[in-house]
């Protein structure tokens, strides 16, 4: 079967910062792969290349076959691929519907279908009663479900995410980490995940990648890549 991504050999540089040097891997569809490195190891930066974000210097990103290269991140969003941030990028004054429908400006959906998807998925992670409520309300830990659902009010094959869980009340994590799995499994979607919290990701990935100074270190199963000196020694380093 066809890959979702394919990535090979991408480069991206700042100035002196080599951030990503000549990184490639392939995730099948409907898999979560696990991105891990100490900080500054070129994560958000991997993230950022695939979503459309930054341009690479050199190397190529495939998405279900083609080549993603000049490609910007609302374009991508409608091939499939949606991403979430590490500080949930949610529209404070508008209503948590509001925010679900911002998603789809540059597509071309029906306004009741769009209304009932947003529906739907703010059923799905559990904030259906805010729906009218402005985004400002919602905890820290919600705004990163709205985020969630709304990365897939797209129906995307690929969902990018940041941090998912990063200071996120332990009950709502419980919940991510269930909606994601089911995403994965009844819809198909494919997840890149980079997390510091590396029991919450074992539990959810297939395979791990594990970074350090742009380069991947690296790679394999859950228990392969934590048990793995260099991925040890990377992390006992910083
Ligand atoms: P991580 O997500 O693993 O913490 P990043 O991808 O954020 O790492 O950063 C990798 C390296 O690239 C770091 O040295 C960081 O300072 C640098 N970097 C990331 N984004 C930029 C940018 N927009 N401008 C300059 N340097 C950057």
């Amino acid at each position: 079967m066809e890959p979702v991504l394919q990535v090979d050999s991408l480069s991206k540089r700042f100035g002196s910062i080599v951030a990503l040097e000549r990184v490639s891997f392939a995730l099948e569809a409907g898999t979560i792969l696990g991105l891990i490195g100490p900080n500054g190891s070129g994560k958000t930066t991997l993230l950022n290349t695939l979503n459309g974000l930054y341009r690479p210097d050199s190397g190529e990103i495939r998405y279900l076959g083609r080549p993603t290269r000049n490609l910007r991140p609302h374009q991508l969003a409608l091939l499939g691929i949606s991403r979430t941030f590490q500080n949930a990028r949610v529209f404070h004054t508008l209503t948590v519907t509001q925010n679900m429908l911002v998603s789809l400006v540059h597509a071309r959906v029906h306004s009741a279908e769009a209304q009932e998807r947003a529906r739907q998925l703010l059923t799905f992670v559990g904030l259906e009663r805010y729906q009218a409520l402005p985004a400002s309300e919602l905890s820290g830990g919600q705004q990163k479900l709205l985020e969630f659902a709304r990365a897939l009010m797209t129906e995307p094959r690929l969902v990018l995410m940041d941090e998912p869980f990063g200071g996120v009340h332990p009950e709502i994590k419980a919940l991510l980490l269930e909606r994601i799995r089911e995403a994965q499994q009844e819809r198909q979607v494919s997840f890149i995940i980079v997390s510091h919290e590396i029991p919450d990701l074992l539990s959810l990935a297939r395979t791990i990648i594990c970074m350090s100074y742009g380069r991947i270190i690296a790679r394999g199963s859950p228990q392969e890549v934590s048990e793995h000196p260099d991925v040890i020694a990377a992390y006992l380093g910083h």
